[in-house]
């Protein structure tokens, strides 16, 4: 067994921790982690390997200050991912960023009293770096979104407050922890449990007749095992430090959607029409209005620009290697086929 002391993980139920709680505890590890119901609710958290001799699971809620004391108790290492990804909610305040933001000086909060606790690995996002990529630019950990409001891409304004907040509490309350970011852009690959994550949902929708046509956007991808594998290489890499952006390659929606045609998924209903021109793009800013809000938001943010970013500290200092996308998406669509998320193929 590789630590008596357990690791604790908030938001255990969530698809990108659900594979971290796997991995540590295939790694030997002993795992605690925070769910908002009942532990018997989590049957595929109860019956990974190992989790019958080294998981407990133990509730909190990121709105209920003190929830986290006992969750963290006695451990060395914290990883805080638990906070709401969704797009479309009816309050963004207190929706997205009361949870977010007040979510985790609750957890900083639990840590400083444990006195045990020897590095938090925060779980914050692309969307802490941008919410509109720049042609011009190349990404990395030292950009900032500043754009964000509770009006303008939400979900993308709670986290970037969320770790702004994480890192304020380190300077103002210099805690015997440190800090680790981990910043993802879009998560995809199989999930352990029967949700369909917010990031999936979209390979969904582009499968299943939800986009008229293929728009000039492209996003970086990582697949959710590599996310997981990051955040135990930030526990246990001493050196680790500071923000990790962390995604493999970009892919534009035209080569995404070719590579699903040729990977035998061109039955389903995948966008047709090229919309990648001036004109294109003109189009689906204007259909946009009768997308939901924030997804109308999001694509008038991003459509026409290209993403660029640089990835190479998280594979220079934590010695990531990441999936090749085409496989990440493969595993996402044939998994989102056998929970049900999406018909299963016609022959
Ligand atoms: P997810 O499956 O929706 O997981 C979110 C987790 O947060 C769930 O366990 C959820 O609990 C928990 N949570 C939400 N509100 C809560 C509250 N009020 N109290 C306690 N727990 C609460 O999403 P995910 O994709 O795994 O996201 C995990 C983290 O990664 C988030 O911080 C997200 O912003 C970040 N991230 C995700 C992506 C991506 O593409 N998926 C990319 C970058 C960053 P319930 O199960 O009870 O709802």
């Amino acid at each position: 067994m590789k630590t008596i002391k357990p690791v604790c993980i908030t938001g255990a139920s969530g698809f990108i921790a659900a594979h971290i709680v796997r991995e540590l505890l295939e790694q030997g590890y002993r795992v605690r982690g925070t769910v908002r119901k009942t532990p018997a609710n989590y049957p595929f958290l109860l019956s990974l390997p190992g989790a019958a001799e080294r998981l407990e699971l133990v509730q909190a809620d990121l709105l209920a200050a003190g929830t986290y004391d006992r969750a963290v108790e006695g451990c060395d290492y914290v990883m805080h991912t638990a906070s709401p990804y969704e797009i479309n909610v009816k309050n963004p305040q207190t929706d997205l960023v009361d949870p977010a933001v007040n979510g985790t000086e609750t957890v900083l909060e639990s840590c400083l009293k444990s006195g045990s606790v020897k590095r938090v690995i925060f779980t914050s996002s692309i969307a802490a770096i941008t919410d509109e990529p720049d042609s011009r630019k190349v990404f990395t950990e030292k950009d900032w979104n500043t754009m964000s409001s509770l009006d303008r891409n939400p979900y993308h304004f709670s986290k970037t407050s969320a770790e702004l907040a994480a890192w304020d509490f380190i300077m103002k309350k210099r805690p015997a922890f440190d800090l680790v970011a981990i910043n993802p852009f879009m998560v995809i690959g199989p999930s352990l449990g029967p949700s369909l994550n917010t990031s999936n949902e979209i390979i969904r929708d582009i499968m299943s007749g939800v986009y008229p046509g293929i728009m000039d956007m492209n996003w970086g991808f990582v697949d959710v095992r590599d996310v997981a594998k990051a955040h135990i290489l930030a526990m246990e890499t001493g050196t680790a430090s500071g923000r990790y952006l962390c995604s493999a390659e970009t892919m534009h929606m035209r080569e995404l959607v070719e590579l699903l045609k040729s990977s035998g998924f061109g039955s389903y209903a995948l966008p047709k029409i090229d919309l990648t021109g001036k004109a294109g793009t003109l189009l689906m800013k204007a259909l946009s209005f009768t997308q939901p809000k924030n997804t109308g938001i999001y694509i008038r943010t991003t459509i026409g620009r290209t993403m660029r970013y640089d990835n190479s500290k998280i594979k220079r200092e934590l010695g990531i290697s990441f999936k090749p996308v085409k496989e990440s998406l493969i595993d996402s669509v044939n998994d989102m086929i056998k929970w049900g998320h999406l018909p299963p193929q016609k022959k």
